[in-house]
């Protein structure tokens, strides 16, 4: 695929840029400042076929628009938001993902941070780093995790990995989902009120679309309680983060920890004196397991296309 020229969106793990940089004729869209991206897009377009976007930069209507040669949008990741999937579709043009790899990393740090937040282990750290150990004692009690229920928002493939880890704490096991799965004995609930006003912990796992941003909103919030905590590694928008910071500073939830924010990577400074919060630097799928991966599933979908083959993982 030497003639394939590939925009990549974002500056990422050597491997994929080394690989992709070896094996096609290489744009890096980062490099050029943001001024001056319409003009690098302007003077590269005719050479662009592919682009490789991720969860901050992907391939929305306006970059859709600047690359008329586009064919394929391979993104490193598995959430489709940050791509015009309409748009793509009208012109023809491919998109991939990268399902299935992530998943056990994404559903192994939804419970990491319930059991941080829960057990306070990021403060009792900084007790003991601090020497408050040495000078005031035993560190306070924390909240059991194993036992609690937890409600999923959205029991995908995600979503189901944090549920079958849940189990193993003997946590119970609710969701909401636009349908209920016959194949789970999980609780259903058709509302997302409802499912926080019946767990201990929410885990937001589902998609980002019109219908899903800002589904945890003040009503979510306070339906879950000055006792419940709420763990999203879903995407920022899936929250109103405004109404999250209000509801932790004024103990109507319990607590937080998050893998995503509204606007990466900038994070609500209020956020940052409360013990009760967690908080995590978009890192669900950041293992070099996990993400070397991702590399060979978006390198082996550019592949097919080059070659005229099936594509790995198509979306579209
Ligand atoms: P998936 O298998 O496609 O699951 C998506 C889930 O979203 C489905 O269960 C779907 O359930 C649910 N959903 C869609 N629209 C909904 C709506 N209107 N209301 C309620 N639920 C809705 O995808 P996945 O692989 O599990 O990934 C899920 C998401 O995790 C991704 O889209 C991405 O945003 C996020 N993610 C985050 C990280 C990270 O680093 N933190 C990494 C990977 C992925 P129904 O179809 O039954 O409604």
């Amino acid at each position: 695929m030497e003639s394939l020229g590939v925009l990549l969106t974002f500056p990422t793990n050597s491997y994929l840029e080394e690989e992709l940089s070896k094996r096609c004729k290489l744009f890096r869209l980062w490099e050029t400042p943001p001024e001056k991206r319409r003009e690098f897009l302007r003077a590269n377009a005719a050479s662009i076929r592919a682009l490789v976007g991720n969860s901050g930069v992907g391939a929305d209507a306006e970059m859709i628009d600047a690359l008329p040669a586009l064919e394929i949008v391979a993104s490193f990741g598995v959430g489709l938001d940050k791509v015009d999937l309409a748009k793509c579709r009208k012109k023809g043009i491919r998109v991939t993902n990268t399902p299935d790899v992530l998943t056990d990393d994404v559903a192994d740090l939804a419970i990491g941070l319930a059991l941080a937040t829960m057990r306070r282990i990021c403060e009792a750290d900084r007790y003991v780093r601090s020497g408050a150990w040495k000078a005031k004692g035993d560190y306070k009690l924390t909240s059991k995790f194993s036992g609690k229920t937890v409600g999923i928002i959205g029991l995908g493939r995600i979503g189901l990995a944090i549920a079958e880890r849940a189990e193993a704490f003997d946590c119970p096991i609710s969701y909401y989902s636009r349908s209920e799965k016959p194949h789970t004995n999980y609780k259903y609930h058709s509302s997302v009120v409802d499912l926080a006003a019946n767990c201990h912990v929410l885990i937001v796992a589902c998609a980002l679309t019109e219908e899903t941003r800002h589904i945890v909103n003040r009503e979510v919030m306070d339906a879950l309680g000055p006792k419940g905590v709420l763990v999203n590694v879903g995407r920022g928008a899936h929250v109103d983060e405004p109404e999250l910071v209000s509801a932790l500073l004024e103990g109507r939830l319990g607590g937080a920890a998050l893998d995503v924010f509204e606007q990466e990577p900038h994070v609500p400074e209020q956020l940052f004196g409360l013990d009760n919060v967690v908080l995590v630097p978009h890192a669900g799928s950041g293992t070099w397991e996990t993400r070397k991966a991702m590399a060979d599933l978006v390198l082996g979908n550019l592949e097919a296309h080059a070659t005229n083959k099936p594509l790995l993982t198509p979306v579209v």
